[in-house]
């Protein structure tokens, strides 16, 4: 269901947020898809734009959410059409898993217990899975 009054999409008929009764999304919906700093929304909407997908950004603190923000980190709201949905959520995930690896380079290696985006494909490696004998 959407809500329009929060912009989101949410599983139950009622809005988790505001209450309100939900209603099914129409294509041109504006859904809430992503909350970033206003650093990396702005890189979304780049890529958004060359995607061809016109999508709405407002800053958090004109939305009363000041006490998820605290910390005096800006954080920008970006919305995109119901029908672009899905679109965008990929587009999103190719921009900031790559901008992940690039940027989470630690150098030093002391600190091994630090997530590691490696940390997953290297278990894959490690186990050839021979599972399967024929026979003996
Ligand atoms: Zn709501």
């Amino acid at each position: 269901m959407y809500c329009p009054n929060c912009h989101r999409l949410f599983e139950e008929d009622v809005c988790p947020e505001c209450g309100a009764l939900g209603r099914r999304p129409k294509e041109d919906d504006y859904c809430l898809m992503s909350r970033r700093e206003a650093i990396w929304a702005g890189m979304l909407a780049d890529v958004l734009k060359q995607e061809g997908i016109e999508c709405i950004q407002e800053s958090e603190e004109g939305a009363a959410m000041r006490t998820l923000i605290g910390t005096g980190l800006g954080y920008t709201l970006t919305y995109v059409p119901y029908s672009d949905l899905e679109r965008a959520d990929a587009l999103e995930e190719a921009l900031f898993n790559a901008e992940a690896v690039v940027t989470d380079d630690a150098e030093g290696g002391e600190e091994d217990s630090e997530r590691d985006p490696d940390d997953m494909e290297q278990k894959a490696a490690l186990d050839p899975g021979p599972a399967s004998d024929p026979e003996e």
